[in-house]
């Protein structure tokens, strides 16, 4: 998946402001966040969207989750209360076909989300 974005953030062949990672997951800064706080939690490994999960990937969502949960903490939005997406195809927003969540805190969250 050498022409991959975040492939590329990963392996730090592309410039980002990496906040957490570890063998299975890494965290970077959104480069157009959308919120005071809106970090990208991202699998090492290479899926290209929500769609293409499979059982063998529960551990690698269960651990995009809690770091989510983990930087919610450490940023100091968990108690106010944050959002996670995951946008799956063209019509639900995709723009980046490598499996990613987002975390957004900081501000109010409306509802729809548009
Ligand atoms: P999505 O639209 O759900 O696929 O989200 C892709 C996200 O990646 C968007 O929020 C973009 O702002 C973000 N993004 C695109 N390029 C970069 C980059 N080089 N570094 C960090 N975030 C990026
Ligand atoms: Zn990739």
């Amino acid at each position: 998946m050498g022409s991959c974005l975040f492939c590329r953030i990963i392996k730090k062949e592309a410039p980002s402001r990496i906040i957490y990672e570890d063998p299975e997951v890494v965290a970077f800064e959104d480069i157009h966040p959308q919120a005071p706080v809106h970090i990208l939690v991202v699998p090492r490994k290479h899926i290209d969207s929500l769609l293409q999960i499979t059982a063998e990937d529960q551990d690698v969502m269960d651990r995009l989750f809690g770091v989510a949960n983990r930087i919610a903490k450490d940023r100091g939005i968990a108690s106010r209360g944050y959002r996670t997406v995951i946008n799956c195809g063209p019509a639900g927003g995709q723009t980046v076909y490598h499996l990613h969540l987002h975390l957004l805190g900081g501000r109010q969250m409306i509802w729809p989300p548009g």
